[in-house]
């Protein structure tokens, strides 16, 4: 543990991988990870530039990493380039899709589509890590970003359910096997936040109203709102939390 209670939650010194990092969560976290010390590699299919720009604002170190997720084929590579920055400290599981249709009409393209993401590149991409943290045995925090659907089933989004399900699943086991090796595998479950994942909800105004008027807080979560979470998770001040899925939802679980 850290001396202090402002250095619990320091970063300095530390390297973050970031999936997802382009836009959304993914940019909120890399930001809010950067701002409390470390330094980023973001990980997408996209270009990197806003995340880039506000990373190296804070003054701290970043690389891009072009990589596809819905297969494993870029899993090794995207460790080798990572570790160009230096050692990987934290690896954070943003990367994420959603398809949505009715359970008797869903497709299995879309079911796999989302599970390849959401679940299995989530979980090679925290073996290939952890297998390099374990080497030099000083550990290291594997954050997943889960779901309200990791707790709730939802409708018509069958595939999503299963996968953020599945990761509230596989954070507690990885948790379980690693805990005592060093390694802090934690899921943070945010509400509903305005990004593009719940565009379509926004745009239709039945949905939208249905949604706000549960959200004990009035109002839909900004990105902003999810940094804090990412960096406590991150930090020596979660040095004993291991396993744990953290709502940050505005109050949605609580209703
Ligand atoms: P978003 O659509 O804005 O971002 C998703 C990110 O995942 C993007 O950076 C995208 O490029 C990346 N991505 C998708 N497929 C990829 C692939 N094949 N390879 C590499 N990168 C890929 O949505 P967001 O809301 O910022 O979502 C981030 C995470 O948060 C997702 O896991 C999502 O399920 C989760 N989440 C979001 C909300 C919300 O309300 N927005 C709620 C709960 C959970």
């Amino acid at each position: 543990m850290a001396d202090t209670l402002t250095g619990a939650f320091d970063l300095t010194g530390r390297n973050a991988v970031v999936t997802g990092a382009n836009t959304g969560l993914g940019q909120a976290i890399a930001v809010a990870l950067a701002e409390a010390g470390a330094g980023i590699v973001a990980v997408g299919r996209s270009g990197m530039d806003k995340t880039e720009e506000r990373v190296r604002a804070l003054g701290r170190p970043f690389r891009a990493v072009r990589a596809d997720l819905s297969t494993l084929e870029p899993v090794e590579r995207v460790v080798a380039e990572a570790q160009e920055l230096g050692r990987i400290d934290v690896l954070v599981n943003n990367a994420g899709i959603i398809r949505r249709a009715d359970a008797l009409d869903f497709t299995e393209a879309d079911w796999d589509a989302v599970m390849d993401v959401n679940l299995k590149s989530v979980f090679f991409l925290s073996q290939a890590v952890a297998r390099r943290m374990l080497a030099d045995e000083r550990g290291g925090r594997i954050i997943n970003i889960a779901s309200l659907l990791s707790f709730q089933g939802g409708i018509r989004i069958p595939s999503y359910t299963a996968s953020k399900s599945g990761l509230a699943g596989l954070t507690r086991l990885l948790a379980c096997e690693w805990a005592g090796r060093g390694i802090n595998v934690n899921a943070i479950a945010p509400g509903y936040f305005v990004t593009n994942n719940t565009a379509a909800l926004r745009a239709d105004p039945e949905r939208n109203g249905q949604i706000l008027g549960r959200i004990p807080a009035g109002r839909w979560g900004d990105p902003g709102d999810i940094g804090g979470a990412a960096v406590f998770l991150a930090s020596p001040a979660a040095a004993y939390v291991h396993g744990i899925v953290l709502p940050v939802d505005g109050g949605w679980l609580a209703r």
